[in-house]
């Protein structure tokens, strides 16, 4: 089968024959690929950062459909041969008996998608950018029928991850869940960014959408566009033009003096490693708010602590999210019309994709393997 393999850090991928994997065996699922979606974390992968061994076939954002199970598959996983399904990176084989394994929050039994044992496909096992891949049956999520392979591959990682940092947000994930609360989302035009405004506009949030490339903000102008009436649930802003305490003003209006803590988001959402895109994101909260951030700069973030004393900020992270939250994420995004903007290439044009990916495209760069 056809595969594009990293064979060294710091090169282009190479295009393949490699043999088709073997009847699946245990909980492992046999999928054939339909799209494989480009994130981030390849970039850094390929860059030799990440201590993982070559050679290795890339992408844990994938979608497809299975043609083949594993005996141990659990029935009430409802999977069979023939069913659409979206796969993450995580969590292949997880161990079944560490901490994250058996407090799972009613994931499959056994499953911890935090298990540090666990293999991830596109890193540690081979991803999407081949025709066949294995997958744990407990990982991936059914697609609903309003999705197709192109659309589903990029939520599986940048979708889950920005769906569980609204959660981690505190945002109910029901539509009207968001009601009343109010997101600032910093990197907001970028892959993750703008699937986070669509997701947080559809669950009822005001949204405050900050970038500061042209790129980034033409892409914000086209979600919001798209979003019909509810674009005006969304505030643009471009840092560039407009400090944070402006931009603040100007959506929450001036506050009484000695009261500016009361003015600003909920909470705000960093996707980028910049510390201005941070501290910009930090200035936009109000006091008792919370700080969620997905990205983890090499040198890390500068942290302002009189922001938790005098502010009573709180600073999360998330990485991906549970089972249980992709199967949610996917079906919102079904019915209420979440799509990633995506651009498209044939499996034999990945590195043509790297290029772009490098020069900055927007939105989600997307391998079609029925192409
Ligand atoms: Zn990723
Ligand atoms: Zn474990």
């Amino acid at each position: 089968m056809r595969a594009q393999v990293l064979e060294a850090f710091n090169t282009p991928y190479k295009l393949k024959d490699i043999p088709k994997p073997a009847e699946p065996q245990g909980h492992d699922i046999l999928v054939s690929v339909g799209a494989a979606s480009y994130c981030h974390t390849d970039a850094v992968f390929a860059s030799g950062a990440m201590w993982q061994d070559l050679p290795r076939v890339g992408s844990h954002e994938f979608a497809g459909t299975i043609v083949a199970l594993g005996p141990d598959v659990p029935s009430s996983l409802n999977l069979s041969v023939g069913a659409r399904v979206g796969v993450p990176g995580r969590a292949f084989h997880p161990c079944g008996s560490c901490y994250e394994c058996t407090h799972n929050d009613d994931d499959p039994h056994g499953y911890g998608v935090w298990c540090s044992k666990a293999g991830n496909l596109g890193l540690t096992r081979n991803g999407g950018f081949e025709e066949f891949a294995v997958a744990d049956s407990r990982q991936v999520a059914p697609m609903p029928d309003e999705l197709d392979a192109i659309n589903t591959a990029p939520l599986m990682c940048a979708g889950l991850t920005i769906w569980n940092a609204l959660a981690t947000a505190g945002v109910k994930m029901e539509v009207g869940g968001g009601k009343g609360k109010s997101v600032a989302i910093s990197g907001a035009g970028g892959g993750l960014g703008h699937l986070g405004v669509q997701f947080a506009v559809k669950l009822g949030c005001d949204v405050v959408a900050v970038d500061a490339g042209d790129k980034a903000l033409a892409l914000l102008e086209e979600i919001v566009r798209d979003l019909g009436d509810l674009g005006s649930k969304v505030t643009v802003v471009d840092a560039r033009k407009q400090s944070a305490e402006d931009a603040r003003v100007a959506i929450f209006g001036k506050p009484e003096p000695d009261l500016a803590g009361e003015k600003g988001v909920d909470a705000v959402l960093i996707l980028p490693e910049a510390q201005q895109a941070f501290d910009y994101g930090m200035q936009l909260v109000k006091s008792h708010g919370i700080c969620v951030t997905v990205s983890f700069p090499k040198d890390g973030f500068l942290m302002q602590p009189r922001d938790l004393v005098f502010r009573h900020i709180t600073i999360k992270g998330v990485l991906v999210g549970r089972n249980h939250q992709l199967r949610a994420m996917l079906q919102f995004a079904g019915k209420n019309g979440v799509r990633a903007k995506v651009k498209t290439y044939p499996l034999e044009k990945l590195n043509e994709l790297v290029q772009d990916y490098h020069a900055g495209a927007s939105g989600k760069l997307v391998i079609d393997l029925q192409r």
